[in-house]
């Protein structure tokens, strides 16, 4: 985004929906603030989900967590509430703006790496691609998650699962420190010993439900390569693969992560040859083992015949593109939710209301992410999140353009209802892109917990996350 720009024109800038005055903000940022009307505004709310359409009061863009706590301070003023927002990958949940300032930390994306202590330090607007290639020169990975162009700190602080996640649990449970400016402004550094309690809260709370974070610090794991891929099946194959998987995902060691996907590619230029306009059955994932060990996993799965199977040794890095996710702004959304279990009625209905037959518009016509394992097992002391309550996460995904997206979400519905008897309503909320009442999200204890926090540490309210915890 351009900087510099000081519109000093319109002295006293009023906001058109709450009549507040807005000119305190101008000239904040270093001139990186756009209100409605200036010319930068419409470039400046769009992010990466393209069929959100925020209207905030004034976008921010601040280069360094003294211009953050600078525009805290005066939104808090002119009584404005602050959504900070990384990528927006997952904005769509977001609630009505017309009094918010949109603070986006694309501005801060300085990254180190103490290959040493295994540790990486990442600014707020960092995304996963340069982190993972920064940690890699190292022989170093991060728990990062299946987008190259997800933010660090939205994923990282809602959950995070990898293609390591069964192995090495969720990502928020190796944060080991977060910096955020405070409802007053202050900068504030939280970890094990500073802190403890906030530290504790931000680990799964969600950042932007205690103030906006400027850097996280985490673990970076000895792992220079994977036995990771792909087996791709037509569509019509669906019921034999899904039987197979379901049994097998449930069974399988901890050294497994998989995703067990229905596709339907559209006919178009942009997807490549193998994959255009095919109706798919795609399972990909990564094994961290040898590769004996590995091909002895894979191979109930392998038996199956698929007409691709790309699985073998490759470098690390690399699974940030294995699920070949979009890396540019999309018009997507979609709903999801957790499943409990599998049984041969539910792989019935799933590949009813997804299949072949199922006439659905859907690009992601369903997908079920491997749960259990390390995600499965509580780690006291790791963060307000430390497990997934459910065996899958499913998630049902496609284009939200005109008149296509009340067809998409009605083809996400009919999957999330039609699997509706094998989830307890729980919600991973990082993948929730609808707004739901985020106590879904959580045990009830630690619910209760997590209230508190935010009430203590926000008490007017002036954060507002996607996902966000009632403040009374
Ligand atoms: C294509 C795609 C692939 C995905 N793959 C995975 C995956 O493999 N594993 C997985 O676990 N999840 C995955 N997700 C979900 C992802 O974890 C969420 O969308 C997550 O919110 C992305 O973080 P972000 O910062 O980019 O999002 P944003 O939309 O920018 O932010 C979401 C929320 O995070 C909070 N936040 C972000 N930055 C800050 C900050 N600096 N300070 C305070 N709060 C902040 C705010 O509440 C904000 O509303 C995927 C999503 C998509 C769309």
């Amino acid at each position: 985004m351009p900087r510099g720009e000081q519109h000093v024109t319109i002295e006293n800038k009023r906001s058109e929906r709450s009549g507040r005055d807005l000119s305190s903000l101008r000239g904040l940022a270093g001139g990186g603030v756009h209100l409605p009307g200036d010319e930068e505004y419409d470039r400046a709310r769009t992010t990466w989900a393209l069929a959100v359409d925020l209207r905030p009061a004034a976008v921010a863009f601040p280069d360094s967590a003294e211009e953050v706590s600078a525009v805290v301070r005066a939104a808090a003023a002119a009584g404005l509430r602050v959504a900070p927002l990384g990528s927006g990958h997952n904005a769509h949940p977001l609630g009505d703006l017309a009094d918010s300032v949109l603070m986006r930390l694309s501005g801060m994306a300085g990254i180190k790496i103490d290959a040493e202590a295994r540790r990486a330090r990442v600014e707020a607007g960092a995304l996963w691609s340069p982190v993972v290639e920064a940690a890699a020169a190292h022989g170093l990975a991060a728990l990062h998650g299946s987008s190259p162009d997800t933010g660090v700190v939205g994923y990282s602080l809602g959950g995070g699962i990898s293609w390591y996640a069964r192995s090495l649990g969720l990502a928020v449970n190796s944060v080991t420190a977060v910096e955020l400016v405070t409802a007053d402004g202050s900068p504030l550094r939280v970890d094990a010993e500073h802190e403890p309690e906030l530290f504790w809260a931000v680990r799964g709370g969600g950042g932007a439900n205690f103030g906006v974070v400027t850097a996280i610090e985490f673990t970076l794991y000895p792992i220079e390569t994977a036995y990771a891929g792909m087996l791709v099946w037509d569509l019509r194959d669906a019921h034999r693969v899904l039987s197979r998987w379901a049994r097998w995902a449930t069974d399988a060691p901890d050294a497994v992560t998989t995703s067990y996907r229905h596709l339907g590619y559209p006919p178009i230029p942009e997807i490549p040859e193998p994959f255009r306009g095919r109706q798919l059955v795609i399972i990909d994932g990564a094994v961290l083992a040898d590769d004996a060990e590995a091909e002895r996993l894979l191979a109930p799965l392998r038996e199956l015949g698929p007409e691709m199977d790309t699985f073998g040794r490759v470098p690390a890095a690399s699974l940030m593109r294995l699920h070949m996710d979009p890396e540019q702004p999309t018009p997507g959304g979609g709903r999801s939710s957790l499943l409990d279990e599998l049984p041969p009625a539910a792989v019935d209905r799933l590949v009813e209301v997804s299949g072949v037959d199922s006439g659905s518009s859907l690009f992601m016509k369903a997908e079920l992410r491997q749960l259990g394992g390390a995600l499965g097992r509580s780690r006291p002391g790791a963060g307000a999140v430390t497990r997934l309550d459910g065996r899958f996460q499913l998630i049902t995904g496609g284009m939200m353009v005109g008149e296509l997206a009340r067809q998409t979400v009605a083809d996400c519905e009919r999957v999330v209802d039609a699997m509706a008897p094998y989830s307890r309503g729980r919600q991973y909320l990082n993948f929730q892109e609808e707004a739901v009442d985020p106590s879904t999200g959580y045990d009830p204890s630690i619910w209760e917990a997590l209230l508190r926090i935010r009430k203590a540490v926000d008490p007017a309210g002036l954060f507002q996350a996607n996902h966000e915890i009632p403040r009374g």
